[in-house]
């Protein structure tokens, strides 16, 4: 892998020092294809990401309305019609799960596509560097003014834009806070003073962040601090799909003019507008570099010179490094979109898919836990009969109060009645347990001695909720004299 170019040798600046200064990056604005696909992919990333908080779904009146919350002072997850409680969170592992592999499939066929386009440290510097150029022009005029003396034009460009970053800045780490509260509630509450000390600690933070990242950090992100381009290398190959300079077309290059009378050139002219474009500052004609996020503005600018100077387009392109050996001999080989890597991350995506769908579709919406009492284990009551105690716990995550029948089978001639009600035990009862949270109940069951096997005995607890006809098992014991529990 070539190192890149822009940054000089270390023991070049000064022995004495472990590390480089920062090249400043002053990127060009360029226009063409990937340049519009990246406007593209960043207003639809930038309206998900500030409009989705507002968007409303209704859950009636005692549950929140907003569409996507997670509500964790009340360890909730809300997605549209989906409520997720904690026991649940093996959903977000699996969700998780399911991003990677995508993540590495996506990376295995088209390279870093996912860092030069979608990244939000990729999206928000684009925004920044955008504004930037409103105030401060494009990047020769943003050189200039920078080496030059402080003058007023100089200091209220810099001033309006930091005010401008800033502003952006706070709205996103505003829009952050609206993921985990209300978004109307948390704007009037904001404004009013009246937001808890942990909003307004949080919105600072994420403001803070944003501005440093986006703002100042910029590519050096993506070079030191991301993990993503160490181990990115290990899911590409020679039939992945990144942007390349073709080197068999474009050397030796030069700016001489292209006639039988002087020296055989290629076709770059070395104008060095690709790495003026370049978001990271590298030069892509140097080869695959780390640094290199996929962007594909170099082909853009490059394009814009071959037409200039009348070459062929596509000097640097989306291709595949095999593909490159194969036209710098001559030849024309096909793309390999399917080959045994991206068939395993396929298949392993497809799996983790169906899987995460089937168990959220069947998942159960009501859940029963049952804890025998542990002293005592058992009582024998005046009419011969053997009493257990059992706390019973009904999960009803559905927005409806629910009456829930509890019923009680593997014993012969038993019956049970919830502590203290006085009532006459019975095979069936009715729990009610309100919308959206967990039911505790005291059991008593009474079961008789002669039914009882070497003390114990398996006792099932069922609970059906008589609105859907769903039912849960809960598999327990029954103790009696002598008996230890069966497990
Ligand atoms: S070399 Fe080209 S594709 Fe890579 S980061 Fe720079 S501009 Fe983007
Ligand atoms: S923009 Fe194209 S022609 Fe200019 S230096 Fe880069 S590769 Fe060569």
């Amino acid at each position: 892998m070539a190192s890149a170019s822009r940054r000089p040798p270390v023991e070049a600046a000064d022995p004495t020092r472990f590390f480089a200064d920062r090249a400043r990056v002053y990127p060009k604005a360029v226009h063409g294809p990937a340049r519009t696909a990246k406007w593209a992919v960043l207003m639809a990333c930038l309206a998900l990401y500030y409009g989705l908080p507002w968007l409303r779904w209704d859950r009636g009146a005692d549950h929140p309305s907003q569409a996507l919350l997670l509500d964790i002072p009340h360890r909730r997850f809300y997605f549209f019609w989906i409520e997720l409680w904690p026991q649940d969170i093996y959903y977000l592992t699996g969700a998780l799960i399911v991003g990677a592999v995508g993540l590495f499939l996506v990376t295995s066929l088209f390279g870093r596509v996912w860092c030069g386009y979608t990244c939000p440290q990729t999206v928000w510097t684009d925004l920044f560097m955008w504004v930037e150029r409103r105030f401060e022009g494009d990047r020769n005029e943003r050189m200039r003014r920078d080496q030059g003396p402080l003058t007023f034009g100089k200091a209220w460009r810099k001033v309006a834009k930091h005010a401008v970053w800033l502003g952006v800045a706070f709205w996103t780490g505003g829009a952050w806070i609206m993921y985990y509260v209300d978004a109307p509630t948390l704007v009037r509450d904001f404004w009013t003073g009246t937001a808890s000390f942990a909003v307004y600690g949080f919105i600072f933070l994420f403001t803070a962040t944003t501005y440093v990242l986006a703002g100042w950090a910029r590519e050096q992100v993506c070079t030191y601090m991301c993990p993503w381009p160490r181990f990115q290398a290990s899911m590409l190959d020679e039939q992945s799909l990144i942007v390349t300079y073709q080197r068999w077309r474009g050397e030796p290059r030069g700016h001489g003019k292209r006639d039988a009378a002087g020296p055989k050139l290629g076709d770059c002219v070395d104008c060095k507008a690709c790495i003026h474009a370049c978001p990271t500052g590298i030069d892509i004609r140097d080869g695959v570099q780390l640094e290199c996020i996929n962007c594909g503005l170099c082909v853009d600018a490059c394009n814009e010179i071959m037409e200039k100077v009348g070459h062929p387009k596509w000097l640097i392109t989306w291709d595949t490094l095999a593909r490159q050996s194969a036209k710098a001999a001559g030849r024309h080989d096909p793309l390999h979109f399917l080959r045994p890597r991206t068939f395993i991350y396929l298949s392993a995506l497809l799996l983790a898919v169906t899987v995460m769908g089937v168990a959220l579709v069947t998942r159960p919406l009501e859940r029963i836990s049952v804890q025998h009492d542990r002293a005592p284990l058992f009582a024998v009551v005046q009419d011969g009969s053997v009493r257990n105690g059992y706390t019973i716990k009904i999960s009803n995550e559905t927005l409806h109060a629910t009456d829930f029948e509890l019923r009680v089978s593997g014993l012969a001639q038993v019956g049970m009645i919830l502590a203290e009600s006085g009532a006459t035990p019975a095979e069936r009862i009715v729990l009610p347990v309100a919308a959206d949270s967990i039911g505790t109940f005291r059991i008593l069951v009474y079961g008789r001695p002669g039914a009882l096997v070497d003390g114990s005995r398996r006792l099932d607890f069922s609970l059906r909720n008589p609105r859907t006809g769903e039912e849960a098992v809960y598999e327990s014991v029954f103790m009696g004299p002598g008996g230890r529990p069966a497990n």
